[in-house]
Order: structure tokens, then C-alpha cells, then sequence
């Protein structure tokens, strides 16, 4: 039988779901529509119908930063990039028919990337987060503008405060980028003395950060404590919130008026709820192309992914993966679904071989940090202490937005 030229292309047009639009999703989706040709179809299916730049949730709270200065509709963008955006919730997944199960019915795919980032574990303590517990959240941003609530509460009636993280948590770096803004405001406020701070994390020892430490880390995280009169305790397994009161394995109680844990984080419901697709806490393991090994028309990319700590810690922790992570192995996975389809090599990025690039921010002072790998071993890894580094992470923020905006990424 011969087969026509249209055919042909009509056999060879792919269709490429992509689940989630934040740093991941969102860089995937405009790095395919650089690489592939005009008649493959890119579909983004996400929950939310805006960008969260996630790092600024530190500063809602505070009143710092509102939703209209941190985040942007997708849609537009979608539309001028040719790629077809659908706002809804993946609900599952089904491996072998190739579909995705969405509250706006199944979309098939030829290929699939999942970026769909975590599922923050509040069920993991009793008490434990905003929803059904007692302390408040910045991992999303209605989270965020909650927590401001709780924290006017705090300045008209000003009691002990306790930030950290719980057992099992991943992102300690934004636990303490909100312990020094927290710390900051209150001195803003005259409140230091009235508002004791406690920082509970299951890390073995002050800036560890999940990743085993970071050159001086330690020493600086520790200094900036003592000059602060902020209390440490690592090491913690906490038990139970109640609603003045955290209660830590060994019997220690710790009283709060404003209490922010941020929690062990798991893979989303929709990928735990699809059999074959992800590990017991719901992240997918992928190779160094991410790439699902055992589902090769499968990539995952972002916090969806599963990444092994470095070691073992006396209480078990998470790795964390920043944002810039996740847009790089969204880059490598949307360069290898091209190269699949288009023709070309693959391209292979270990998690533990990317270089870091973070700012901690402690309100009007910070610290940059820079190596030449996420984990150890590392040839350089610089602490850049200073005004400098908040600055930067403004600075930081609004190139970062302004750029998205426009759809470069
Ligand atoms: C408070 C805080 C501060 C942080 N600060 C920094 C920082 O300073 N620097 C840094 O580099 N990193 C920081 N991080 C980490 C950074 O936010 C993450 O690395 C990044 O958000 C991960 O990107 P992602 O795309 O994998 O996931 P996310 O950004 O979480 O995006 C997931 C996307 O998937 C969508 N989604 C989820 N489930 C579904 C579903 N079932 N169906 C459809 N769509 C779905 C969501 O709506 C969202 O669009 C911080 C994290 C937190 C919580």
C-alpha cells in the first residue's frame, strides 16, 4: 500500500502532554515549543491557572508581597506559543492506555511529562498545618496570605514563636529564609523580646540543609543565631501540635502563639493514585535523561522527581530541589523528548552533578551560595554573606517574572 507525504506527516505528528506549570512544567513547555516542529501538538494540563514564583511566598506574611506582584496568568502565554492549555487536576494515570485522567475528561499522549511538584504531608503529626491543625504554611500561596493572618494575631498579642521543619522535610531552606524574616520583622516591630524564636529541624546539625552541609555553613548559620538569641534544636522529631504547644519525641514542649513547620513533602495524589507510576511516597524515579526507565515515553522533571538523600541522618530527611533544579531537568527532559522525536542524541544530567545557586534571605541581609554541584563532592562552594545577597534575590525575583512573562525561559 502506498503511503502519501500527508500521511506520513499525519502518522509522525505526536502529541506531548505535559502535567504542571510551574518551574518545571512551564520551562518543558517552552523549551518544546523551541525545539519541536510546528505540527507535533504540546498540551499543559495544570491545577492552577497562574505562575507562582514560589521563593517570594517567605515575604506574604508580611504583607511584602501580594499575589498580583508574584504571580502570572498562563493562558496568554500558551495561546501566543501555539501550545493548547487545559485548567485541570490530573487524577490519574493510566500507563498502558497512555491517558491522562483529568476533571475535563482523558487526554492521550504519546509522550508524558509529569511536573507536578509535591504534595506538602500535613496528615504526617497530628495537629500539624493549616488546614486541620495549628501552625500556619508558606509552601503555596494561599497558605501564605493565611499565615498573615496569623501573624497580625501575633503583633497585637506577642508570645513565643517556633519555626522549622518536621521529620522527613526536604525544603529547610525556606524554613530558614522565614525564621530571619520572621526574626527581622519582629526587631522591626520592637517585638524581639516579647516573641522568643525557636527553630526546630530534624536536621542533624544547623545548615545542612538536606544536602549534607555547604562548605561554612554551618559555622555561619550558627553564628548568625547566637548574634540573633535564636534557640536551635536539631535533631527533632515532633509529635503532636496542639494548639498552643509542640510536643517533641523527647518529652520536650515547646509554646507558641505562631508556630510555621514546613512538613515532609510526597509526590501528588494524582501520581500516588496510578499504579507503576511512582515510589512508596509518590515520587517517580526517572534515569539521568529523566526518563522513566521502564516507561520510556515517560519524563519527569521538578519536585515530582525522586532523588535519594546523600546519607543517612539520625532522623530521616529529604533532598531538596530548588527551583533552578527543576527548570534544569526540565531542560534536559525537553531536549530528549525532541531529540526522540525530531532525531538527535540524549542528553544526561545526574541531579547530584548540577551546580547550586541559592540565596538564603534574611530580610535585609542573606547569604549567596554557589557551588559547582548540588552534592558533595564539590570543588567550590562559596558563602557570600551580606546586604548584597537580599538585594539579589529582589533583584532576582522581578528578572525572573519579567522574563516568564514573556514566555523566555
Ligand atoms: C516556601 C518555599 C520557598 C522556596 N524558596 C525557594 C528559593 O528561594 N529558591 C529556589 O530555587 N527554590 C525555592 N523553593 C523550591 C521551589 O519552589 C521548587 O523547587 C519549585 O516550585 C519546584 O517546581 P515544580 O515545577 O517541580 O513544582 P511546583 O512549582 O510546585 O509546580 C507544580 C505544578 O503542578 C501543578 N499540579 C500539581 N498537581 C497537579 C495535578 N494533579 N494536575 C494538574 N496540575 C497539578 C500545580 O498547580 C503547579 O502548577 C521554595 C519552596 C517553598 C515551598
Amino acid at each position: 500500500m502506498r503511503v502519501t507525504r500527508k500521511e506520513t506527516l499525519i502518522m509522525a505528528r505526536k502529541r506531548i502532554v505535559i502535567v504542571g506549570s510551574n518551574f518545571a512544567g512551564f520551562t518543558a513547555a517552552m523549551e518544546l515549543a523551541k525545539r519541536l516542529n510546528e505540527r507535533h501538538k504540546i498540551v499543559v494540563i495544570s491545577r492552577s491557572d497562574k505562575f507562582v514564583f514560589i521563593p517570594s511566598l517567605i515575604w506574604v506574611p508580611f504583607g511584602k508581597r501580594k499575589e498580583e506582584n508574584i504571580s502570572f496568568p498562563l493562558a496568554p502565554i500558551y495561546k501566543k506559543k501555539g501550545i493548547q492549555f487545559i485548567h485541570a487536576e490530573a487524577l490519574r494515570f493510566d500507563l498502558n492506555q497512555h491517558v491522562v485522567e483529568t476533571t475535563d475528561g482523558g487526554i492521550s499522549y504519546d509522550y508524558l511529562l509529569i511536573a507536578t511538584g509535591p504534595k506538602p504531608d500535613y496528615d504526617m503529626i497530628s495537629g500539624l498545618g493549616p488546614e486541620h491543625g495549628h501552625t500556619v504554611s508558606i509552601c503555596t500561596l494561599e497558605h501564605a496570605e493565611g499565615a498573615a493572618k496569623a501573624w497580625k494575631q501575633l503583633l497585637l498579642d506577642p508570645r513565643p514563636v517556633v519555626i522549622g521543619a518536621t521529620q522527613g522535610a526536604a525544603c529547610f531552606g525556606a524554613s530558614y529564609e522565614f525564621l530571619l524574616n520572621v526574626r527581622y520583622q519582629l526587631a522591626k516591630n520592637g517585638l524581639e523580646k516579647s516573641c522568643p524564636i525557636t527553630f526546630v529541624t530534624a536536621e542533624p546539625f544547623l545548615g545542612h540543609f538536606g544536602i549534607g552541609g555547604f562548605g561554612k555553613a554551618r559555622e555561619m548559620v550558627e553564628g548568625f543565631f547566637k548574634k540573633l538569641g535564636i534557640k536551635a534544636i536539631t535533631n527533632a522529631v515532633i509529635e503532636q501540635v496542639e494548639p498552643d504547644t509542640i510536643h517533641l519525641g523527647d518529652g520536650q514542649k515547646l509554646p507558641f502563639k505562631f508556630a510555621m513547620l514546613i512538613p515532609r513533602f510526597l509526590g501528588v495524589d494524582a501520581v500516588r493514585n496510578s499504579p507503576g507510576l511512582g515510589n512508596a511516597s509518590g515520587f517517580i524515579e526517572v534515569d539521568d535523561a529523566y526518563r522513566m526507565p521502564a516507561h520510556p515515553e515517560i519524563y519527569a522533571a521538578g519536585v515530582a522527581v525522586a532523588v535519594k538523600p546523600p546519607g543517612p541522618t539520625p532522623v530521616p530527611i529529604g533532598v531538596p530541589k530548588t527551583g533552578y533544579n527543576s527548570e534544569e531537568m526540565a531542560r534536559v527532559a525537553a531536549h530528549n523528548i525532541a531529540a526522540e522525536i525530531e532525531g538527535g542524541p540524549e542528553i544526561k544530567l545526574p541531579f547530584s552533578a548540577m551546580d547550586a545557586k541559592c540565596i538564603l534571605d534574611a530580610g535585609s541581609t542573606g547569604i549567596i551560595m554557589i557551588s559547582d554541584r548540588v552534592l558533595a563532592p564539590r570543588k567550590h562552594q562559596w558563602l557570600i554573606p551580606g546586604p548584597e545577597a537580599h538585594w539579589a534575590k529582589v533583584a532576582f525575583e522581578k528578572y525572573f517574572l519579567a522574563t516568564r512573562r514573556r514566555g523566555r525561559v
